[in-house]
């Protein structure tokens, strides 16, 4: 049976603003939506620090309103954590009165048939505001004509500016490993360690995947490796990770296991980490109910011969 797993991938995103993006960010904070123009008279919302036809640095920012027309849109009818709004909302492309590209937001409509391109909206400003795009809370239905002339020099000077954004980057998502691997998997909950020959070339894969990825055909026939194996290569780490309960240092390995074509990757423990070498012969230990080997630990054999394994390197 294919096996599935939840997977969450998540770091913060810290980047410094440069002074366009600060006098945008900071201009939502004061409700003021600021452009910048360039050499040919477009005006770009949201601004850009470069001209993306001529590569000419900009700084010359303009005010535009903050009414405008929707040029584009896609409906979300189950909103996802984070998302702007919590109720389902269409995804809006809207061009602000006084500018030439659209800012991408959310739009509150009560469904997708209260939604159409050229549609008038305007912005719902966030009641607590602190320089972000967030600051538009989304924007909303409304009857107002265009206003092409809504455009004003603006210095971009603020008192209190924002100059760094911090942005948490997380994705979701479900991982399937599909059937190669997914009865690798299975037979290593019971401690045994498979990997998969190709017909062709007839290299053996650990783990799996189901398919050669140099002869590009299918792989089937099952075929156990190891449990011992030979460090080709290896890393000493000394950042200790978040979510890992692990103390630093620790040697993290490449293991050709034997019978294998392909080495996989393991920690090494048992051993000080300089003592640690290529060539050193190591086993796999399993701990608790894990799936996996919670690490390898040296066998005591002697080191393997390069020769051995300089080709999995
Ligand atoms: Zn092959």
């Amino acid at each position: 049976m294919a096996l599935t797993a939840p997977l969450v991938v998540e770091f913060p995103f810290t980047r410094s603003l440069g002074p366009v993006q600060s006098a945008f960010l900071t201009g939502l904070r004061e409700r003021t939506v600021l452009g910048v123009r360039t050499a040919d008279g477009r005006v770009l919302v949201p601004p850009a620090e470069y001209d993306p036809g001529t590569a000419e640095e900009l700084r010359d920012l303009v005010e535009v309103g903050s009414t405008g027309t929707v040029t584009t849109w896609s409906w979300e009818p189950d909103p996802r954590p984070k998302r702007p709004l919590r109720t389902p909302f269409a995804w809006v492309l809207v061009r602000l009165d006084g500018a030439d590209t659209a800012l991408l937001h959310a739009l509150d409509a009560p469904g997708p048939e209260a939604v159409h391109t050229g549609m008038r909206v305007r912005i719902r400003w966030a009641a607590e505001r602190t320089g972000a795009i967030t600051d538009i809370a989304c924007f909303e239905p409304y009857g107002g004509e265009e206003r092409r002339a809504h455009v004003t020099p603006h210095s971009g000077q603020f008192a209190d500016p924002v100059t760094v954004l911090t942005t948490p980057a997380r994705l979701d998502y479900t991982y399937t490993p599909g059937r190669a691997q997914s009865r690798h998997l299975d037979a290593l909950a019971r401690h045994r360690i498979t990997g998969e020959r190709c017909p062709a070339c007839r290299k053996v894969y650990v783990p799996p995947r189901g398919v050669c990825p140099t002869c590009g055909v299918a792989t089937a026939e099952e075929v156990d490796v190891g449990p011992r194996g030979t460090v080709t290569t290896f890393c000493v780490v000394n950042i200790k990770a978040r979510h890992l309960d692990i103390d630093v240092p620790y040697v993290y390995a490449h293991i050709a296991l034997d019978g294998a074509d392909l080495a996989l990757h393991g920690r090494i423990a048992g051993i000080p980490c300089e003592q640690v070498r290529m060539g050193l012969r190591v086993e796999p230990v399993w701990t608790g109910d894990g799936r996996h080997p919670d690490h390898y630990r040296p066998t005591g054999e002697p080191d393997a011969a390069y020769d051995t394994y300089k080709g999995l390197l």
